[in-house]
């Protein structure tokens, strides 16, 4: 992820991303995990609104790949967070790693990767 797009997601989300999180994720990602720490924030500051319980507000402790689909660490999640969660790795299945188009996954040397029709032509043969 370039610095740039990391300043963005920053600025977007301050509560769920206060605490440094790690991340490690393919550029084509970037929108789709961009939308979700965006979802999870709003739901933090909804919480922070309400309740001014700054210890038990959601936060992201690491954003990465984990068998070939996004895997999101939050802490003090809610039912909410963990459906959307689910929901982002799913979606995560279908989008190209490398540039953010509709995918399908398979095998890359063993790995489970999601690439677009065109993006396969380059990993396969
Ligand atoms: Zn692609």
């Amino acid at each position: 992820m370039k610095q740039s797009q990391k300043a963005r997601l920053k600025l977007r989300c301050p509560i769920v991303l206060g605490r440094e999180p790690y991340i490690a994720i393919p550029d084509g990602w970037f929108d789709l995990v961009y939308a979700m720490c965006a979802e999870i924030e709003d739901i933090a500051q909804q919480i922070n609104q309400k309740h001014r319980q700054r210890l038990f507000l959601p936060r992201i402790i690491a954003i990465s790949v984990e068998s070939g689909k996004l895997s999101c660490d939050v802490i003090n999640r809610n039912k909410d967070i963990n459906v959307l969660l689910k929901k982002v790795r799913m979606y995560s299945a279908k989008r190209c790693m490398i540039c953010g188009d509709d995918a399908h996954q398979f095998r890359d040397s063993g790995e489970l990767v999601s690439r677009c029709e065109t993006h396969r032509a380059e990993i396969s043969g």
